[in-house]
């Protein structure tokens, strides 16, 4: 069994930095200041990361409580938000999932950032929800590595036989690389995010693209 984690944003498609939009009013109704998320470099941070950056620069001393407060208003917003740009979803990664889907050898999951309820939207909207049965989300200002390991043991108790030269993540930052060698996975690393292609090489990823390969290639590399 080949198990796929796939990163979303940067990756599987791109929102255009539409959450900005649902971001920025989270921040004004939970703090009743003005905020400009435009500031602070993301790429690569889990939302609940974003949210202790956030208030950090607002000189904010934020507890568990208001960092929760502050995800779960822009996992709310976030729908409503994704329609104000135009985003897309990136090269080849609808026709490798479509490829991939009747493989009853490999299987994708989502390991991201994201909060479960931001990555259903962002998914939703991109019409992409339908090829992952589950996933590994933020759920705190924790590592992402810690995402990376609930990803891992969610397979393992979904499928006996997941070998472990056989378990991949795709993603689009040094954070995704990071994540991949704490629990032993390869990265594919794609410049179609917040990195160059020079950026993520230096990262030592397993292997690294400037758009992910066409399906039959893609499927000849993890399978
Ligand atoms: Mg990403």
């Amino acid at each position: 069994m080949t198990v796929l984690f796939w990163d979303i944003d940067g990756t599987l498609l791109t929102t255009a930095r539409a959450g900005v939009f649902a971001w920025d009013d989270a921040v004004r109704e939970v703090t009743g200041r003005d905020f400009e998320l435009a500031q602070i470099r993301i790429a690569g941070l889990t939302d609940y990361q974003i949210a202790v950056k956030t208030f950090e620069s607002m000189g904010i001393e934020a507890d568990e409580a208001l960092l929760h407060r502050m995800v779960d208003r822009y996992g709310e917003l976030l729908p409503a938000s994704l329609p104000r740009r135009t985003g897309r979803v990136l090269p080849n990664v609808r026709e490798i999932l479509e490829h991939l889907r009747d493989r009853s050898d490999v299987r994708s999951y989502l390991l991201t950032g994201n909060t479960r309820a931001g990555a259903q939207a962002k998914l939703t909207h991109y019409d992409l929800l339908h090829f992952f049965p589950d996933g590994a989300f933020a759920e705190d200002a924790g590592e992402r590595s810690a995402i990376a390991a609930r990803a891992l043991e969610l397979v393992r108790r979904a499928h006996a036989d997941v070998a472990d030269d056989k378990v991949f993540v795709i993603g689009d930052t040094p954070h995704d690389i990071h994540c991949a060698n704490a629990i032993g996975a390869r990265t594919i690393a794609v410049a179609t995010g917040g990195y160059r292609i020079d950026e993520l090489r230096a990262h030592d990823p397993w292997r690294v693209f400037e758009e992910l390969p066409p399906p039959c290639d893609f499927a000849r590399l993890v399978a």
